[in-house]
């Protein structure tokens, strides 16, 4: 079993840490919330109360879940961040979403260091990452990536690698970016068929099976009644909140600057999530957007 330390034990890396613990390894556990600290110690973890002081000597990977790029980089290049202690070699995933410059710029300095590291940002909610069915999108070598499966096929179902370091944080924003997207043009598609008279049962019936059928229609439709799971039924109670949306849309948007690439309906869907923002209605879940659309909001 390996020895781990753990940093960041918010509403994912709690019970991703907590998994790490019940497969057995020993996970060292840092946050800033003691609260968050002492639910993991209470579940077998071993809690450091100084990230400087901390002796890393015996640690082969360390993992971290934080809120943007800017808590990664003072936790992994700061000098209020990890110590120096650590064997040559260890291994360090990063499963934030941030920003792909800060992933390339923290990989970068730790292979500079003689150490491993991979992004390994996630797709699926609290939920997933309790149930150990996170899906991780992994950029990094081939030797970083086959030491990391080991600890993510732990907290995920679906482990993809996607090339080389930053790749990961790539595949989560296009893929959110598509997401934003598809959801405000099924919210725009059912609030027009209600308008011109047509239910959103027999609309979902006709065109689940038609060729404007995607995701955001067949497992998370915006219009509440067709899919009985979806948060359009519960409120629009998240779910994957809409700040979270907007978050990865701004991530996408600053990566298509730096990138020039044209994303026009990715700048428009990050303006409309702006929005629910501004309308202090970001809480809801991503399809909450729907009301947004209908003029209630
Ligand atoms: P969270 O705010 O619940 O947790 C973040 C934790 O990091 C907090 O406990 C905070 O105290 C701690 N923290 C902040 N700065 C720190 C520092 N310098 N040192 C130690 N601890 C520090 O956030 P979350 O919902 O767990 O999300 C974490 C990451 O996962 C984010 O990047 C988010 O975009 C991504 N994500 C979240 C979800 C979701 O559904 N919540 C889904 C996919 C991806």
């Amino acid at each position: 079993m390996a020895e781990i330390l753990f940093i960041g034990l918010g509403n994912m890396g709690g019970p991703m840490a907590n998994n790490l613990v019940g497969a057995g390894h020993k996970v060292h556990v840092f946050d800033l919330s003691e609260a968050a600290v002492e639910k993991l110690v209470n579940a077998g973890a071993y809690s450091v109360p100084d990230l400087r002081s901390f002796d890393g000597s015996d640690v082969d990977a360390i993992i971290t879940m934080l809120p943007s790029g800017k808590h990664v980089r003072s936790v992994y290049t700061s000098e209020q961040g990890l110590p120096d202690s650590f064997k040559a070699g260890v291994l360090n995933i990063d499963c934030s979403t941030i920003d792909v410059d800060s992933a390339r710029e923290v990989g970068k300095t730790l292979e500079a260091r003689g150490q491993l590291f991979v992004d390994a940002p996630v797709s699926g909610g609290t939920a997933a990452a309790q149930a150990g069915t996170l899906t991780f999108m992994v950029g990094g070598t081939a030797i970083a990536y086959e030491k990391a499966k080991v600890f993510l096929d732990v907290m995920g179902k679906n482990i993809f690698h996607a090339g080389a370091t930053g790749n990961g944080q790539v595949a989560k924003i296009c893929n959110n970016m598509l997401l934003g997207i598809h959801m405000i043009g099924t919210c725009e598609a059912f609030n027009l068929a209600e308008k011109l008279g047509l239910d959103a049962q027999t609309f979902f019936d006709i065109s689940s099976t038609a060729s404007g059928q995607n995701w955001s229609m067949t497992s998370y439709c915006p219009a509440p009644g067709p899919v009985e799971s979806a948060p359009s039924n519960r409120e629009y109670k998240p779910g994957f909140a809409a700040a979270m949306m907007l978050k990865d849309l701004r991530l996408a948007q600053e990566a298509a600057h730096a990138a020039k690439a044209s994303t026009p309906l990715g700048a428009q869907a990050e303006a409309l999530y702006a929005l629910m923002e501004a309308a202090k209605k970001d809480d809801m879940d991503f399809s909450g957007i729907m009301k947004l659309i209908q003029g209630q909001m």
